[in-house]
């Protein structure tokens, strides 16, 4: 029978069995729309990225034979959302069976449900073979549980999937966790290999997204982009990854510096979440590698990657399958600001978050504790809506999918889902980014003062944060030391930290 098969934009697993099956009368569908590019305002680089990602997937699978329909965005016939188009091929192609892949975010996967109930024609949905768990997986784990703290569950899935054990029983190296060797700060060495970068020359397509109008921000070098957008390059940072960065990876994970926007991070988060990569091969990859340069690479650098991987991402997508669609307007603090102009333009004085914004818009990227404690930080010091918060790092970042964003910043990062992700605020004062970078040595503020015109804004910001949230923490054990700090701060000395933290919050631009 006829049948049209439909692949989305993150939908890219080029090893689907779908791929393996006999392909007569089957044709794949990729569409690009305005239904996916106008929902948020994206990073350019991100809409280029995806789009290329799409093309040179079709490119793969003509290759080998298949039929594949794409809709170019400026394509005549492209209705620009996806019942529009599908419905239009349906009856175009005169197709008896409509089939697709799990989406993985709610907004699709509701979209696909309501379209399906309308048609008069067969339907199936199939497992995108992607994750190691499935949408229901860590929901059935936790079961019962009062907290759903991520450790367990890794653990879990390190004893599920036989990943760094001993007999299928313990952990390798003696420990579950390896976090406390991971805490270094970097002065410039150990070197970071110069990375080869792809280069690519995107500027047709750069046209037709600027045809299209779509509106976008950031910034992008067309002649030379950077990110991997085929299997090939995948696999290439991946094997560049481990034969360069892994050897530090966990020692610097938490490391902050104006100079170096990746430090030794994978950016392979684009290639996971387009599924161009496979989270099983990549955690295969680096301890295949670690295994055989175990002189060289320790198993604390391994852990450490592992577990972003096999723990955090999965656990992220059973919390957003758990947790939505309620999720998606949690706002337990209760914050109510407007998100800073300067997140658009990183013209701010405050060093660490200039450097930060201005890396996420040249690069579509920044790395974890950039966007957990600076960007992140910053927002819920300042009391910011997590609407506003969640909008921005939907939209700059490369890898931003809903899933593993919402999850992310509402959750882990501002603390909205009241406890969920996160057993404490990510909060800090100036002290931590002076411990963890040099921003601090370049800035226009002093980190060592509290109060008065050139102190750190975070140092105020943080201690108004937890007077402000008083009441909500009061319970919380591991804030019972921040908040007896607090309390015993002389009455004259919180005013003036209130003051001036409110002067930051009600004119932030200023700062
Ligand atoms: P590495 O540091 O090299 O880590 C390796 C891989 O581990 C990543 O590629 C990623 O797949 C996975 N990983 C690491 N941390 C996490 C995490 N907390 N949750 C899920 N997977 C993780 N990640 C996204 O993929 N998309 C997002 O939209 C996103 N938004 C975020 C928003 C905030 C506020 C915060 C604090 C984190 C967010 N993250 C997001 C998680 C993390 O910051 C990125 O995955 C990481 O920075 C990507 O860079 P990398 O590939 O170099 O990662
Ligand atoms: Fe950021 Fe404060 Fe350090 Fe400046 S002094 S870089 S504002 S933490």
């Amino acid at each position: 029978i006829k049948t049209l098969r439909l692949i989305l934009g993150d939908q890219l697993n080029h090893q689907h069995s779908w791929f393996k099956e006999e392909q007569e009368n089957i044709r794949y569908v990729f569409m690009e729309m305005r239904q996916e590019t106008d929902y948020v305002v994206h990073h350019i680089q991100k809409v280029i990225g995806f789009f290329s990602a799409m093309r040179n997937f079709t490119e793969y699978l003509r290759e080998r034979g298949h039929a594949v329909i794409y809709l170019k965005i400026n394509d005549k016939k492209n209705k620009q959302t996806l019942p529009k188009n599908l419905k239009q091929l349906i009856s175009e192609y005169e197709i008896e069976k409509f089939e697709y892949q799990l989406p993985d975010e709610y907004r699709l996967d509701g979209q696909l449900k309501d379209f399906c109930s309308d048609l008069t024609i067969e339907t199936e949905a199939y497992d995108t073979e992607h994750f190691l768990t499935s949408r229901e997986d860590l929901a059935n784990f936790y079961k019962g549980k009062k907290e759903m703290t991520m450790e367990y569950f890794y653990r879990d899935m390190r004893k599920k999937y036989d990943v760094l054990m001993v007999n299928s029983k313990d952990p390798e190296g003696g420990k579950w966790n390896f976090d406390k060797s991971n805490r270094k700060k970097w002065y410039g060495k150990p070197e970071i290999p110069h990375e080869r970068g792809f280069r690519k020359d995107v500027s047709a397509l750069l046209q037709e997204v600027e045809k299209a109008g779509i509106k976008t921000f950031g910034n992008i070098d067309a002649e030379k982009f950077n990110w991997p957008t085929s299997r090939e390059d995948s696999l290439s940072v991946l094997n560049s990854f481990c034969k360069n960065l892994l050897v530090h990876f966990g020692d610097f994970q938490d490391a902050l510096h104006t100079e170096q926007a990746y430090l030794f991070h994978s950016r392979l988060s684009f290639a996971l979440n387009t599924k161009m990569l496979h989270p099983k091969e990549v955690i295969e990859s680096v301890i295949c590698y670690w295994r055989e340069n175990k002189d060289e690479v320790d198993i604390s650098q391994v852990e450490g990657f592992v577990r972003q991987i096999l723990g955090w991402r999965e656990y992220m997508r059973g919390i957003y399958w758990k947790e939505m669609p309620g999720y998606r307007r949690s706002n337990k603090l209760d914050n109510q600001n407007k998100l800073p102009d300067f997140y658009w333009t990183a013209n701010t004085k405050m060093n660490c978050l200039k450097h930060s914004i201005r890396q996420s818009l040249d690069n579509a990227y920044a790395h974890h504790i950039q966007r957990l404690m600076i960007t992140g930080n910053y927002a819920l010091l300042t009391q910011t809506h997590p609407d506003e918060v969640d909008a921005w790092y939907l939209g700059i970042y490369i890898d931003a999918i809903q899933w593993v964003e919402i999850t992310n910043t509402r959750g882990m990062s501002q603390f909205a889902d009241g406890g969920i992700v996160a057993t404490k605020p990510y909060v800090s004062s100036g002290s931590y980014i002076n411990k963890m970078s040099n921003y601090c040595k370049e800035c226009h503020y002093d980190v060592k003062q509290k109060t008065g015109e050139n102190s750190c804004p975070f140092n105020s910001l943080y201690w108004n944060f937890l007077d402000d949230k008083r009441e909500f923490f009061k319970d919380n054990r591991r804030m019972a030391m921040m908040l007896n700090m607090l309390d015993k701060k002389p009455e004259d000395e919180l005013f003036r930290i209130k003051e001036r933290a409110n002067a930051i919050i009600q004119n932030p631009e200023k700062f």
